[in-house]
């Protein structure tokens, strides 16, 4: 795609999502070699809207593409805007991604992981994912990236079999229930279905257990012992 057929498509999309122009900044659409996957995001300040896009999306059709941009869209402007073809066709897409993605990622114990919860709440039936510890984060404790099939958990939980096991069922639990939207196409991360589905973890304290423990390695990681 050219320059200026790049922000012909932006600028289309753009326009079916929220039936004008909401202002009048730059829009950009660049293709970057060193995403992963099917990853992208969206980066701006008051001159321009520059979104940011993984090369595999290059082989994809406009309206797909158009459909991501607009999903971004909405992170960026303050505007009511209508659901649109292009972001149902998105959401079917990236839903339907995993079945698609390499595995490459592996890690012994998150896999131990992986394979007792898989075992024991989904019947073994959830198909393998990408496991990789993340930074240790005590905030975002884990994430379940569609885009690559990958569950990704903070390294605080290395060695609390327990606690890492909750962290794996919550995000397959991701995997399972997919990316659903409200009727305007804004994200539910945890549907009611959802957190009824996360009630099966057999451990019912297990929150409290949870917040105790990230609230004590907080605690150790500030005083430093
Ligand atoms: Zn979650």
């Amino acid at each position: 795609m050219t320059q200026e057929k790049c922000s012909e498509v932006v600028k289309d999309a753009i326009i079916d999502l929220y039936g004008t122009l909401p202002d009048n900044r730059d829009l950009i659409l660049v293709f970057n070699g060193r995403f992963k996957g099917y990853n992208a995001n969206v980066h701006y300040n008051s001159k321009y809207v520059e979104f940011r896009l993984s090369k595999a999306w290059k082989e994809h059709s406009t309206s797909l593409i158009q459909g991501l941009i607009q999903s971004l869209a909405i992170k960026v402007y303050n505007t009511s805007y209508q659901r649109t073809l292009q972001i149902d066709l998105y959401n079917n897409f990236i839903n339907n991604l995993p079945k698609y993605t390499k595995i490459d990622e592996y890690d012994e114990e998150l896999s131990a992981s992986f394979n007792r919860v898989n075992n024991k709440y989904f019947d073994d039936l959830m198909d393998k994912v990408n496991l990789k510890w993340g930074s240790r984060a005590y905030r975002k404790l884990g994430h379940y990236e569609y885009t690559t099939n990958t569950v990704v958990i903070s390294e605080i939980f290395k060695g609390e079999e327990l606690l890492l096991d909750y962290i794996m069922f919550h995000e397959l639990l991701h995997k399972k229930h997919g990316l659903k939207k409200t009727k305007n196409g804004r994200n539910i991360h945890h549907s009611k279905d959802f957190r009824k589905d996360e009630k099966r973890f057999e451990d019912k304290n297990i929150e409290k257990k949870l917040n105790w423990f990230v609230q004590k390695k907080k605690f150790k990681s500030l005083f430093g012992f």
